[in-house]
């Protein structure tokens, strides 16, 4: 079976980001860019699998403006055999991307898709869960370990006061969770394979998606600043101080 994973490219998360002027987003000047740390996940996933030969080839997908070739070549350094860009500079929510993915995972058929359980840009967290539903194929969010065997696919995910774990019937759709695994850094050596590797581009009129924005963001806010601290004497003082003025015990 192939894997498809889908990655997107974010603000780099050690980036601090701003919030632009006119409220309208985030500012995206000048910032580095880079895979949205799920997604890094899910193509470690992909490419373990593969390497325990419980999968023929990673396929990853990316859709957006042409510069998100640079975060499909990470990718193919990591270990994927090939990558699609859907390209389009439109502005892109998880329900045109979830639309885009079901066109190419119709077309390229894969056993398994292993999306990030979010992006950490619009933290929507919603991108899996919709692509399952318009393939109808079933789904395990937030995994915390994979097992493939036997057209079946075994996932434990961390719930509220422990660990469920589920078996599918695959074809699938699993998103991956931050103890997963550990991602493998790139190698120059692999940087350099991968520019061989190949990476079709497609668009959304040619797999026959419209990309519509079916939200519209009102306003983007820092949220507010912190005020200053202080020091209390003893603990005493304190005791007093959080029943009397911040009234936060009784
Ligand atoms: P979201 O629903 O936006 O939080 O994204 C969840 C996951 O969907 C991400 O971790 C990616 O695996 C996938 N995804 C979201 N947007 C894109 C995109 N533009 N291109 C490829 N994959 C995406």
């Amino acid at each position: 079976m192939n894997i498809v994973v889908p990655v997107k490219r974010v603000v780099d998360y050690n980036v601090k980001v701003r919030v632009k002027s006119d409220g309208t987003g985030v500012d995206l000047a000048n910032v580095k860019m880079a895979m949205n740390p799920f997604d890094e996940i899910a193509v470690e996933e992909a490419v373990r699998l593969k390497e325990a030969g419980l999968a023929e080839a990673v396929v990853v997908v990316s859709c957006g403006a042409a510069a998100c070739q640079e975060t499909l070549r990470t990718a193919l350094a990591m270990g994927a055999d090939r990558a699609i860009l859907v390209q389009t500079d439109a502005e892109l929510q998880p329900l045109a991307v979830a639309r885009l993915l079901q066109a190419v995972c119709q077309q390229e058929s894969p056993g398994l898709v292993i999306c990030g359980k979010q992006a950490i840009d619009d933290d929507a967290g919603q991108t899996g869960q919709m692509l399952a539903a318009l393939l109808g194929w079933p789904q395990a969010t937030f995994a915390s370990q994979v097992a493939v065997a036997d057209g079946r696919a075994t996932v434990t995910r961390e719930v509220d006061g422990g660990l469920e774990t589920l078996e599918l019937t695959l074809p699938a759709v699993v998103t991956t969770d931050l103890r997963l695994n550990q991602p493998r850094y790139v190698t120059l050596p692999n940087i350099m394979k991968a520019k061989k590797k190949p990476l079709d581009i497609l668009t959304p009129e040619g797999l026959g998606v419209a990309v519509q924005a079916n939200l519209t963001v009102l306003q983007v806010s820092e949220p507010a600043a912190r005020s200053a601290g202080v020091r209390v004497a003893d603990a005493a003082q304190l005791l007093d101080r959080l029943k009397n003025e911040a009234k936060v015990i009784a």
